[in-house]
């Protein structure tokens, strides 16, 4: 692209991608980056990294080199820049050798805008000297979270990415991340050796995901019921904890009718392969899968993420959620939370092989995200809060949607206490929730009266509740440490500092309870379901634009969002242009994917009228 010298950063974005206007920080990042200075940016999934270097290295001489460290990811990326008439390549362990020699000699002849390369080629002792080759416009590190060893997707190659700037002190580095947490970023700053770099956080704020939290009950039927209730037909995916319980929600999703995939480490290379090419390429896939899936996943059209368990850090949760609506088209982020969510993440801390503090880091997470699963007001505010964002109530999130009732539970959190502590001091050992519910609401089954339980005081102080809100008020007593449940005795029940402090009456509970059903159905049709489904002014034509996408993007061997994302098509048939320029005017409509599909479009926009 020669005359990309000479243009301006707005003429490249509308001319190439087809878009009007910079989002947020792009405008002053890509100014930054393109006069040679370092970069550090942050800036939420969906937000729009990707043009924050690819602008910059087609305004500087020589080729952008682009560290990416998923191969699925660098193929959609490269495979879109082409959809642009962009001059783009890979260097990864899926090439070939001549491939490989081709793309290397591409580079040196100065015949590429922008090569991706694995770290691990990069670093390598080729890689090193094809970088002297050839002229590094700028580097760019994507995911540079993976540096860190705190996360969870620590690639101990993006240590040695200083190398860069020993050896290329002149040329300007830029690293990207959605990873909101402070630590992380001062992590990476530090380790990529970033001090001159300007940072460049943008809000963390996702304002088109709706945050849900439900109670679980049986969850994986609130899951399937949800995903049939509110995303039919839309792509998703659904996190669980195990191996196992990965594929059995996926057989029960698929008997259902919808097209689930299981995703995870224990499944042969090949299989992983294709579940995930099918979930990038097809419409409607529901991948679930353990949380090592994700990473780096570029699908823009993600309409849900579902917890089946519960994440051990809102770092996590707000990584793994995040995954969905990169669009910016309304998204869902549901979960499923209940009292063996708390137990399970706990004993998974105690049970781990970390040193005393890393222990008691893990538990401040957890309890922070305990807080979040619990808390009755507005989980944004929440979530931002977490990462020192300060905000006002989304009008998005559950909480906000139907607001739940908060009441007094002090009372009601002493009977329980002490139940527990005079079943304990009856019989000389600790019972489980169960045993104790029953005692409070005076419920004489074989049990109770093995142990002459029905004679306790507190027997029936509590048949006033049903089961259910001593199981909510009992778990959110666990989720504040106001009670423990011993997962390696039973689930019994232990009383601990702060119950006693309950028991004394110098610390107060409140309860967090769901308005009844009736109420939340009233309020609720009518706030939740219209911004939900992305509704095209002409659904006819959409579906016959997405059938044509489908249709394309298996002849080009490219996901069908690279063609054009939904939220172009939903343009496209709310405005049915009729000629090229008209269609051209649309939002994320280039150049050059107006030549390519520009007629055919027309055509069959033109049959559909
Ligand atoms: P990130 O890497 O931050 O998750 P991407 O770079 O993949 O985000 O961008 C997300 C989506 O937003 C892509 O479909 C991209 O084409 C689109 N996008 C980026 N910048 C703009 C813009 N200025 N105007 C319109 N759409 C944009
Ligand atoms: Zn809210």
């Amino acid at each position: 692209m020669p005359e990309s010298d000479r243009a301006s950063p707005q003429q490249l974005l509308r001319d190439i991608w087809g878009y009007s206007s910079f989002r947020g920080m792009q405008q002053p990042i890509i100014e930054h980056v393109a006069g040679g200075g370092d970069a550090l940016v942050l800036m939420p999934t969906g937000g729009g990294k990707s043009l924050c270097f690819q602008i910059p290295a087609l305004l500087r001489d020589g080729v952008g080199i682009v560290v990416s460290p998923l191969i699925a990811l660098m193929q959609d990326q490269v495979a879109a820049l082409h959809e642009l008439g962009l001059r783009a390549a890979f260097l990864n362990s899926s090439l070939d050798a001549a491939k490989a020699r081709e793309v290397q000699a591409r580079a040196r002849a100065g015949d590429l805008d922008l090569l991706y390369m694995a770290p691990e080629r990069l670093l390598s002792e080729s890689g090193l000297r094809l970088l002297e080759q050839c002229r590094p416009a700028l580097f760019a590190i994507d995911e540079a979270h993976c540096v860190s060893q705190w996360g969870h997707d620590f690639r101990p190659e993006y240590g040695q990415l200083e190398i860069l700037r020993e050896r290329w002190p002149q040329v300007p580095r830029v690293a990207l991340t959605a990873t909101a947490d402070i630590p992380t970023r001062n992590e990476i700053a530090q380790r990529l050796l970033l001090d001159d770099a300007r940072s460049f956080v943008s809000s963390f704020d996702r304002p088109n995901i709706r945050y849900r939290v439900v109670e679980k009950r049986d969850g994986r039927s609130q899951l399937a019921q949800f995903i049939r209730d509110e995303h039919t037909g839309d792509c998703g995916v659904v996190y669980a904890l195990s191996r196992n319980s990965v594929e059995e929600v996926a057989a029960l999703l698929a008997a259902q009718g919808i097209k689930a995939l299981p995703y995870h480490a224990g499944l042969a290379a090949d299989v992983r392969a294709r579940h995930l090419r099918r979930f990038l390429d097809e419409d409607a896939v529901v991948m679930v899968a353990t949380i090592a899936f994700g990473m780096g996943i570029d699908k823009p059209d993600v309409r849900f993420v579902a917890h089946l368990d519960m994440p051990r850090s809102i770092e996590g949760y707000f990584q793994e959620t995040g995954r969905a609506g990169r669009d910016g088209l309304p998204a869902q982020a549901w979960m499923a939370y209940g009292l063996a969510d708390v137990v399970q993440q706990r004993r998974l801390i105690e049970l781990g092989e970390a040193d005393d503090a890393h222990k008691r880091l893990s538990t401040a997470k957890l309890d922070a995200m305990l807080a979040l699963a619990e808390a009755a007001d507005c989980r944004r505010v929440r979530l931002l809060g977490y990462f020192g964002e300060a905000s006002q109530p989304c009008g998005n999130c559950d909480n906000c949607l139907q607001p739940p009732e908060l009441v007094d539970a002090t009372e009601a959190a002493q009977k329980l206490l002490s139940t527990v502590y005079r079943c304990r001091q009856a019989s000389g050992i600790s019972f489980a929730a169960t045993h104790v519910i029953d005692v409070l609401r005076g419920k004489s089954g074989d049990k109770v009266l093995r142990f002459g339980h029905e004679s306790l005081s507190t027997f029936g102080i509590g048949a006033d509740w049903p089961e259910q809100d001593w199981r909510v008020l009992l778990r959110q007593l666990v989720a504040q440490h106001l009670l423990e449940v011993d997962s390696a005795h039973f689930n019994v029940l232990r009383l601990t500092d702060g119950s006693r402090e309950v028991l004394r009456g110098t610390r107060r509970v409140g309860l967090r309870r769901q308005a009844p059903a009736a109420a939340r159905r009233r309020r609720g049709a009518a706030a939740a379901k219209p911004a939900l489904q992305a509704q095209p002014a002409d659904a006819a034509l959409f579906e016959t634009l997405r059938a044509w996408r489908a249709e394309v993007a298996r002849e080009h061997g490219v996901p069908a969002y690279v063609v054009f994302p939904d939220a172009t098509l939903h343009a496209i048939a709310a405005s049915r242009p009729l000629d090229l320029d008209a269609l051209r005017s649309i939002s994320g409509v280039g150049d050059k994917k107006r030549d390519t599909y520009g007629p055919a479009l027309v055509r069959l926009i033109a049959e559909q009228a």
